[in-house]
């Protein structure tokens, strides 16, 4: 693998904005140094690509999409600039299959996965998955489907998807309270706390799906280490901000998909404006502008919106997902990254430079990345090079013009 340096670059390493412009040098996957001066290819004979007018940025991560085996889908993740994706349910099959190519190919972004979420019989995402696919393949998966239901079967759960690769655990806490589903069998805390006290004791993370407030907060009683969206259906309490505070739990807003189950333009419109048009192709623009329509009467974004403005401003962490999956209607794999920190900045009052963070050094420090999603010395050469400066305005987060993958320079375009 060959050492270059990127340079005369504004440099965003994850945390902050460097002064001046940067030389960042690469090899062996690496980054080796980073220096203001922009004499370090010249004096070491190394290929340079010269940054002027960009700026470089540790590529970004989706903590919450679904991979299947959409190879193409996935690969256009990486054309966004997005290296890594936390898969949040998967049959085991199509999860190692995707774990491992995804490794083997520097065209792919690296996929983590829960494998089967900690599901109970006739539940969540059983009614989803039916409600938006009529593929056979996909419809005959349900019928092995995790039906858990004793503590006992939670802890061998637990130790059979850790023996299989699970990088975490996956829960589904979904009554269909504030959905337009018949109300769904949804597991008890007692069940909850089962599991999320097994994956504790194999070291693994834990995030929870649940859409309203009550279910949110009976995760987060139960220990969870992470909300995988923002609920929706009434306004926040200061009693579920006492729990984020109390447990130390994240959350993994998926601005972008809860817009999309209540039926809004708002990826729509996104997607019709000049920074999303480049990232897009026919297929991908087609799933974004189209949207899951789930949501019941009375729910409203604006909950949603003001829950994690006022959760950043509690001192919460809020991680970037985005719940983009090959058939899930209202995303975009990778693309739509780019739209859920801009709501993050136009709706949670996050400034340009905290949306990037929950994208990049926050994010690896929540999901234990240790080797990623900062430029400094050591790290993995996660990269993004893009025109102009997203961390004064965040659109020009889209203006993709190289992205490297553990110092590999993708072919994105
Ligand atoms: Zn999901």
């Amino acid at each position: 693998m060959s050492a270059f340096v990127i340079q005369n670059v504004r440099l965003f390493d994850g945390f902050r904005v460097h002064d001046g412009p940067c030389s960042v040098q690469v090899s062996e996957g690496k980054i080796e140094r980073i220096e203001s001066s922009s004499s370090l290819g010249t004096a070491n004979r190394l290929s340079v690509i010269d940054g002027s007018g960009c700026t470089l940025l540790p590529s970004l991560i989706d903590a919450h999409v679904h991979v299947f085996r959409g190879v193409d889908e996935v690969k256009r993740a990486l054309a966004a600039g997005v290296t890594t994706l936390f898969d949040m349910h998967n049959t085991p099959s199509n999860a190692t299959y995707m774990k491992d190519l995804s490794r083997q190919s520097n065209e792919l972004p690296e996929v983590f996965s829960a494998f089967h979420a900690a599901t109970v019989d006739g539940g969540w995402p059983r009614a989803i998955v039916r409600h938006t696919t009529d593929d056979p393949t996909i419809l005959a998966s349900l019928a092995d489907y995790p039906k858990l239901d004793t503590p006992r079967s939670a802890f061998e759960f637990v130790a059979k998807n850790k023996s299989m690769g699970a990088d975490f655990i996956k829960l589904m806490q979904e009554s269909a309270e504030c959905l337009t589903f018949q109300e769904l069998p949804a597991p008890s805390k007692e069940l909850q706390k089962a599991v999320i006290d097994a994956a504790k004791e194999h070291d693994l993370l834990t995030f929870a799906h649940a859409t309203n407030l009550r279910e949110t907060l009976l995760v987060l009683d139960a220990g969870v280490s992470a909300m995988a969206h923002q609920f929706f259906d009434q306004a926040h309490t200061e009693e579920v901000i006492a729990s984020y505070k109390k447990t130390n739990a994240f959350v993994v807003p998926t601005l972008t998909a809860i817009s999309s189950m209540m039926g809004l333009g708002t990826a729509k419109t996104w997607a019709g404006s000049a920074q999303a048009d480049k990232l897009l192709t026919d297929s991908s623009r087609h799933l974004l502008c189209d949207c899951m329509r789930i949501s019941s009467e009375g729910c409203s974004v604006q909950y949603a919106y003001r829950c994690v403005k006022a959760l950043k401003a509690n001192g919460i962490d809020i991680i970037c997902g985005t719940d983009s999956g090959p058939t899930i209607h209202g995303t975009a794999l990778g693309a739509a990254v780019h739209l859920e920190m801009a709501l993050y900045v136009e709706h949670c009052a996050f400034t340009p430079v905290e949306a990037l963070q929950s994208a990049t050094s926050l994010s690896a420090k929540r999901l234990r990345l240790a080797d990623r999603g900062v430029i400094a010395s050591g790290k993995r050469a996660d990269l993004l090079l893009v025109r102009g400066n997203p961390t004064e305005d965040i659109k020009d987060s889209t203006n993709v013009e190289k992205v490297w993958k553990a110092g590999h320079l993708c072919n994105v375009h």
